[in-house]
């Protein structure tokens, strides 16, 4: 199953609502409810939270939009009742790329806030617009505060925050990526604690907020380590050469035999010289529990995939793999299908690169 659902795709990027995030007008209008007892006010909280859900789309677009021109696509936008993630291709290389893609999603509220204070200003309704809370208060001056707060939230110098990754970039200016990356991720755990810490005795919402905070750093920090390790290795060097294909005629009775006769789970398929799709393994299994083993493997094989480049490096494999939720690739040179990289082999490759770092320690 499917747990988020496309609503529209402004600039070309589609927007997804995860189900969850249905949790939170569920849950505020709740609050609201308890607060007022009034469906008006109930009808009004969920509103805001539209209102709000909209703010949010825009700060990711604010990301994905710079990111953009800097060539880097961005796949979706997925909302989640923590916040929006933008996923982009990539993330930029040049520090100073990453520092304003960072800082363009934070801008968008900053603008938004703005707007609403030079048009609450000029308009003649003298609302305070300090004498309100998140459920009181005019609807407009909530909208305003709740961009600030955005703003305020996702400056926090932490990942998987905006903040983590503007102090990231500064701090890569200077030093080296990988080192950027440990010192800041060093400094988001340290908050993250804190959270935890304060939480314990205030909010208990901070606690969850720390552990989030806390598993977002050690992903970057765990993510650069990975990328650090595979950069300079060109895919002709990681890649398997001895592999099997099939052809699209071929049934799945094929693809079981060479799956119980070799180590392979997914399969090339090949047509002219020419790779025209690649049999998943859960794609085959899915396919032998609906239509048994006398389908054809072209009504299986995925039409879209990722072909990776001999000479391109392991780390931009990596990633394609990962934005593709792909467990493998054919890898072609010259227009001609000379190998495959699979996850379990860069996995190898790490475990390879780790065991020779050590021995360079020791010896
Ligand atoms: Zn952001």
């Amino acid at each position: 199953m499917k747990w988020s659902f496309r609503i529209g795709s402004p600039f070309g990027i589609p927007v997804r609502v995860h189900l969850t995030f249905l949790l939170l007008p569920a849950w505020y209008g709740a609050v609201v409810w308890k607060q007022s007892g009034s469906m008006e006010a109930v009808l009004e909280g969920l509103a805001f939270v539209l209102v709000l859900f909209a703010c949010v789309v825009l700060h990711e677009l604010g990301h994905a939009l710079v990111a953009r021109r800097y060539g880097i696509p961005t796949r979706d936008i997925t909302l989640l009742p923590i916040g929006g993630v933008a996923r982009l291709e990539k993330m930029p290389d040049d520090p100073r790329q990453e520092l304003w893609v960072a800082l363009a999603g934070p801008a968008v509220n900053v603008a938004i806030a703005g707007t609403i204070f030079l048009l609450v200003q000029i308009g003649a309704s003298i609302t305070r617009l300090d004498a309100v809370s998140l459920t009181g208060g005019s609807f407009v001056a909530r909208v305003m505060w709740v961009n600030i707060l955005l703003v305020l939230f996702n400056l926090l110098p932490a990942f998987p925050m905006d903040g983590g990754r503007i102090l990231r970039a500064l701090l890569a200016m200077r030093l080296d990526y990988s080192r950027a990356t440990q010192i800041a991720a060093v400094i988001g755990q340290s908050m993250a604690f804190l959270f935890g810490f304060i939480g314990l005795f205030s909010n208990p919402m901070l606690i969850l907020i720390g552990l989030f905070v806390w598993i977002g750093a050690a992903q970057e920090a765990n993510m650069v380590q990975m990328r650090h390790s595979l950069s300079g290795i060109p895919v002709s060097r990681a890649m398997i050469t001895d592999f099997r294909t099939l052809a699209p005629s071929d049934t799945l009775a094929g693809a079981i035999e060479l799956t119980l006769a070799g180590t392979q789970r997914d399969f090339p398929v090949v047509e002219n010289d020419g790779v025209v799709g690649m049999l998943m393994q859960k794609d085959m299994l899915a396919a032998l529990a609906r239509g048994g083993p006398d389908v054809a493997v072209e009504t299986v094989m995925q039409r879209e995939f990722e072909v990776l480049q001999a000479s391109e490096m392991v780390e931009t494999a990596f990633q394609r793999l990962g934005v593709r939720r792909a467990s493998s690739a054919p890898v072609s040179s010259q227009g001609q299908l000379v190998g495959m990289i699979t996850l379990d082999n860069i996995g190898e490759l790490l475990a390879i690169r780790g065991a020779l770092d050590r021995t360079h320690r020791s010896g």
